[in-house]
């Protein structure tokens, strides 16, 4: 693959649930009933699908992007904003909700349609558009001298073009009071070709230490491709930390969360967030117990390296920082 093929892949992910299921060779009766035309659309890339396991209608990776009908029942205790996204909004595109960091919409568009993303239902087309539309949120971080460290999230970030991301960074490193950025992104992991050279080259020329947060909830998402794309950016000097969501059926099990904490420490990747679903609109069927949450790490704390365990939170609307759970 040429170093310019993410734009492809992201054209040629797969959109509609007969392509999906073709691919992965699972019968449409196997499955719970599912969504055909669901308001958040099905998006994955194909790079991601090759990871499922064939012919599994149960796969842990199959479930977090398949739309099931259950995303239509009316929950009692789940919201739109579940978060409290809408009151942190700073300017059209800036969330400043824990003092010493912001978190900034760079991009309404992700690599791959969570179905169990706290931000589905998200106003993304209030988010601005090109630099110029920045200039309202670079001068809100300039008048916060609070502000030490910038958060580029979505959507995702990295699915911007280099140039207009790194454009929009150096913007960002050039306020003085703000001492590091952060990328929050799950790109790697689902088209691991988005780390081109380009990438890494402009990486190396920041002037403040970048940290990325991928998001990894299972073992099996971490192949050969995004390996090696970890060990690059390692090189270029990025730190790595993961975040995670506890979903049912899919990672909420002692021997999954032991397997994927040491995968990705082995990869470089330090586990950081465990999160407790926010209950956002359409995403009940993924609640996983709090309890088993709490309990699996405690197993964990005992049977691997204390930097590999996560800490379990939740966000809880208003609190001046995510919440531990113990
Ligand atoms: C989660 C979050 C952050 C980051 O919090 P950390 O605990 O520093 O990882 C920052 N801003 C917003 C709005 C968030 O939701
Ligand atoms: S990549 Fe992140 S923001 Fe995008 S759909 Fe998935 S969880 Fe949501």
């Amino acid at each position: 693959m040429g170093s310019n093929s993410w734009p492809l892949s992201l054209q040629q992910a797969i959109r509609t649930i007969d392509e999906l299921l073709e691919c992965i060779d699972v019968p449409r009766d196997a499955l719970p009933p599912l969504d055909l035309s669901p308001d958040f659309p099905l998006l994955v890339p194909r790079e991601f699908v090759a990871r499922m396991e064939k012919g599994n209608p149960a796969d842990p990776l199959l479930l977090q992007v398949l739309p099931q009908a259950a995303e239509r029942s009316v929950v009692t205790g789940y919201f739109k904003d579940a978060v409290g996204d809408s009151n942190a909004s700073k300017t059209p595109g800036l969330l400043h909700k824990y003092r010493s960091r912001t978190l900034l919409i760079a991009s309404g568009l992700c690599a791959v349609n969570c179905r169990y993303c706290f931000r589905r239902h998200y106003p993304y087309d209030q988010a601005p558009r090109s630099l110029a539309h920045w200039e309202e949120t670079l001068s809100y971080i300039h008048a916060h001298p609070e502000i030490d460290e910038v958060i580029l999230s979505g959507g995702d970030p990295l699915s911007l073009g280099n140039n207009k991301l790194f454009e929009l960074m150096k913007r960002i490193e050039q306020v003085p009071h703000v001492r590091r950025l952060r990328i929050h992104t799950r790109f790697p992991v689902m088209i691991p070709s988005r780390i081109d050279d380009g990438f890494l080259q402009a990486i190396r020329e920041m002037h403040k230490p970048v940290w990325m947060v991928l998001h990894i909830n299972h073992p099996n998402e971490i192949d050969l491709a995004l390996s090696n794309a970890l060990t690059a950016l390692r090189k270029s000097g990025v730190v790595l930390l993961n975040q995670a969501v506890l979903l049912r059926g899919i990672n909420d099990s002692i021997e999954t969360q032991r397997t994927l904490c040491n995968r990705l420490v082995n990869e470089g990747v330090q586990p950081y967030y465990l999160h407790q679903l926010d209950r956002v609109e359409g995403t009940a069927h993924f609640e996983s117990d709090e309890r088993l949450g709490v309990a699996i790490i405690e197993q964990l704390r005992s049977e691997i390296s204390g930097y590999a365990v996560p800490e379990f939170v939740r966000e809880i609307a208003g609190q001046p920082s995510k919440t531990p759970i113990r």
